[in-house]
């Protein structure tokens, strides 16, 4: 199938929007951006066999190519409404693009994010997906805001995609529940924009908990102790593996798109209500110190060092 049918299928299953003056089909698209709002934009590429399993199905990988952007836009604490797809692809495989685009879609139209433009080229599969939003002057959630005393949140649960990945490694079958979290992560954006006022830095887990809350460490001049014991695990994690494993994929594993983030201790319940209202399940598992780095910590007080062998493993 030429580039040109391509185009068209991908246009005529684009979901619109209002502020979109012209969408898919000229040289670029139009927006109308709303005034006295700032613009969030954030990009990301998959490439296969670096971002998903060679063999994950196109639905997924259409999905979590869009998911993964959703996410820098939720630890921004902004609303999506844009997006735009380059698409290289090996072939002209209309059923591929058929299925990717289910996933791609359902996801966008859950967000009421339209695609608005592209582009397509023959080449390795590689998916690279722009994201544009609306974040008010001054309620972005920033990276550099944290401040001694913080106590440090994360959403949902940690581990279940570098789980899946390990055993997908391995070549063993991936437990459903585990393997869904690797393909479909969920960005968690009412969360973002419900932390809003509330939250004094935020950052998506997407390369590990320990790497990305010392990104936002890092940004905010700090450091963080973080406890082991306290971060979230799904019921099929905390089953299929010892705590050791747990510990080296929840602490070090990434693909979550979880938020981690910072709010002053005053502000518990605050928390607790925007997790409620984003109907989003959240953890406080440490908090923030003066001492640069971020340290992992084990129920007795101890600090804890990755396992050599596990690191290796995951890697
Ligand atoms: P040009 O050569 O002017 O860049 P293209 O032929 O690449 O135009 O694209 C034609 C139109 O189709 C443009 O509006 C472009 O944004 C859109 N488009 C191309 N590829 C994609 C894609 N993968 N997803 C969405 N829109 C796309
Ligand atoms: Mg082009």
């Amino acid at each position: 199938m030429a580039e040109f049918d391509l185009i068209a299928r991908i246009q005529a299953r684009a979901a619109r929007r209002d502020d979109v003056v012209l969408g898919i089909g000229d040289d670029a698209a139009l927006l109308r951006v709303p005034p006295g709002r700032l613009l969030a934009v954030a990009t990301d590429t998959l490439n296969a066999g670096v971002h998903f399993p060679e063999d994950t199905l196109p639905d997924a990988i259409g999905w979590k190519a869009l998911a993964v952007n959703l996410s820098d836009l939720a630890a921004m604490g902004a609303t999506p409404a844009w997006c735009t797809l380059a698409l290289s692809l090996p072939e002209g495989d209309a059923l591929w693009i058929e299925r990717f685009l289910d996933g791609f879609l359902a996801l966008a139209t859950e967000h009421d994010v339209a695609l608005v433009g592209g582009d397509t080229t023959r080449g390795p599969l590689s998916v690279c997906v722009t994201v544009h939003g609306f974040v008010d002057e001054g309620r972005a959630l920033v990276r550099d805001g944290a401040r001694e005393g913080d106590d440090v949140w994360i959403s949902g649960t940690l581990g279940d995609a570098a789980a899946a990945l390990s055993q997908w490694r391995a070549g063993g079958a991936c437990e459903p529940s585990l393997r869904q979290r690797l393909d479909r992560p969920t960005p968690r954006l009412a969360l973002g924009r419900a932390l809003a006022g509330i939250a004094s830095a935020c950052i998506d887990v997407s390369d590990g908990l320990l790497a990305d809350a010392g990104h936002l460490c890092a940004a905010s001049g700090a450091g963080a102790e973080l406890q082991l014991a306290a971060l979230p695990a799904s019921p099929a994690l905390a089953a299929l593996f010892t705590d050791e494993t747990r510990h080296v994929l929840q602490a070090g594993g990434g693909d979550d798109y979880e938020l981690c983030f910072t709010v002053a201790p005053a502000q518990r319940d605050a928390v607790l209500q925007a997790a409620h209202a984003a109907g989003t399940s959240v953890s406080r598992i440490g908090r923030i110190v003066g001492d640069a780095g971020v340290r992992a910590m084990l129920a007795d007080g101890s600090a804890w060092t990755p396992p050599r062998h596990g690191y290796e493993h995951f890697r």
